[in-house]
């Protein structure tokens, strides 16, 4: 844990009582604040209780002389409306922080050149923020991840000398960080996403920025309209860029060429054969993390080699299994149509399940990669919808179920002939229809494949 010391013997109200609240709560309590804590649902209430948090009702609390409001990143500051305890704050005059902006705070008193880097971007952030972790423990670096991924921050050892905390930032944690000041900031892309809850792209992309704008070194994926605009314009205010593109040679920063990931005209890391970073949206991850890394003192050698021990995450692109030319991926975290078509532009000869609860639009923006698509597997309630889509292009199978979908693909694959084929779960759905959440249905389907004869893992 990181004990909050800045708001030692100063009254702090908490809003939100989920894994990050439950830590800031905490944390400031073992700083020495002064803490009241409210959640409007009654399980986080009860386990902070349990632990011996102050619990009340923040609307029968003076607010008078209140030093801050930690807000939880999932209670709207702004938009589609401020939440009742943002009024509150205002009305009040205190200030609304959330556990990031405690953070920076307290790495500021303690050990304020300890490396901090801070990852954000619409997609790609956890699998980024995993690799830049992973290239520092191959370096043989103290390791801090957690953020947006995983641990809650707080919850994460306090910033020490020779310390690094690797974190990722949502939006929501980043409005609430005002002097979020990372020594390595990563922004990876921007496309539109939660607009519901920041009011416009502008704003999102703004909130975006401040990660980078206010970082001692700024590393940028400049494929992008609004995050090309964004590295100029920190530039032009003297933060120091590494811009990268995966679509464009650039002479100084990051881009590709073929598999080799080049440097200012130089390559310095290849791609080629590393199983958890297929793709060029991935080629986007690795080049961010190996800037970011090479930012703090790690060798290119040291990153280059650990790029290719990389694990990868579970649900994205994930290989499960094999069995003699058949490759089976379980890419459950694929939730959308955008995700899907970065599985689907990493494959060819696919067998492919998908389906689930759809998002608008289905598949109908995919038909690019449908010659890549052997045979379709349609499960969920998404199946007439899908179907209608592949009808006459892409021959399909109503296999209803994730199991059944699993057995069909894998009988098809089998007998297809020579070369290589994968059996790909990456549903462009919700799996709400069948399942909790997406890690139960990639659960699923690992489980499905390894129980099919001849299959390794
Ligand atoms: P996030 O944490 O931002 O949601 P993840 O690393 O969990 O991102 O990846 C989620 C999905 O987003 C992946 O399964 C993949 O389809 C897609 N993705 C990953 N990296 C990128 C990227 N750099 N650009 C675009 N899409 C990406």
């Amino acid at each position: 844990m990181t004990p909050v010391t800045c708001f030692k013997d100063k009254r702090v109200l908490v809003f939100g009582l989920g894994g990050s609240g439950f830590a800031t709560a905490q944390a400031l309590m073992a700083g020495g604040a002064n803490v009241i804590a409210w959640d409007d649902g009654e399980k986080g209430r009860d386990k902070a209780q349990a632990a011996g948090i102050n619990v009340t009702d923040l609307r029968d609390v003076d607010w008078h002389g209140v030093d801050a409001l930690i807000l939880s990143p999932g209670v709207p500051l702004t938009h589609p409306e401020p939440h009742w305890s943002v009024f509150q704050a205002k009305a009040a005059g205190v200030e609304v922080i959330g556990d990031i902006e405690l953070f920076v705070r307290e790495r500021r008193l303690i050990a304020p050149d300890a490396p901090f880097i801070a990852i954000t971007g619409t997609n790609g952030k956890s699998t980024t923020t995993a690799l830049i972790a992973h290239l520092l423990r191959e370096a043989g670096c103290d390791v801090q991840l957690g953020g947006n991924i995983g641990t809650a921050i707080l919850s994460l050892e306090p910033p020490a000398p020779g310390r690094v905390h690797v974190v990722e930032c949502s939006s929501f944690q980043i409005d609430l960080a005002p002097s979020l000041n990372p020594t390595v900031g990563v922004l990876l892309n921007l496309t539109p996403d939660h607009i519901d809850r920041h009011g416009s792209m502008e704003h999102y992309a703004s909130i975006k920025e401040r990660l980078v704008a206010a970082s001692d070194t700024a590393i940028v994926g400049v494929d992008d309209d609004y995050s090309a605009a964004i590295a100029q314009r920190i530039a032009e205010m003297g933060v120091q860029v590494v811009p990268v593109s995966v679509v464009r040679p650039l002479a100084h920063g990051f881009h590709l060429s073929g598999t080799q990931l080049v440097r200012d005209g130089v390559a310095v890391a290849d791609l080629a054969g590393i199983g958890s970073l297929r793709g060029k949206h991935n080629a986007q991850n690795a080049a961010a993390a190996f800037a970011a890394v090479t930012a703090i003192g790690v060798s290119e050698k040291i990153a280059a080699r650990g790029l290719a021990t990389f694990p990868g995450l579970a649900h994205r692109m994930e290989a499960v299994g094999r069995n003699g030319q058949v490759l089976y991926v379980n890419d459950s975290k694929a939730t959308n149509a955008d995700a899907t078509e970065k599985a689907l532009s990493a494959f060819e000869r696919i067998f492919w399940i998908a389906g689930g609860r759809a998002k608008e639009g289905g598949i109908a923006a995919l038909t690019d990669y449908f010659p890549r698509i052997v045979h379709a597997y349609l499960i969920g309630e998404s199946s007439a919808d899908f179907a209608r889509t592949l009808d006459g292009i892409v021959p399909y199978t109503l296999s209803g179920t994730l199991d059944q979908a699993v057995r069909d693909a894998a009988e098809a694959a089998r007998g297809h002939g020579v070369g290589e084929a994968v059996v790909l779960l990456s549903p462009a759905c919700a799996s709400y229809d069948q399942f909790p959440n997406f890690e139960v249905r990639g659960d699923r389907f690992r489980d499905a494949v390894r129980a099919l004869p001849g299959v390794q893992p």
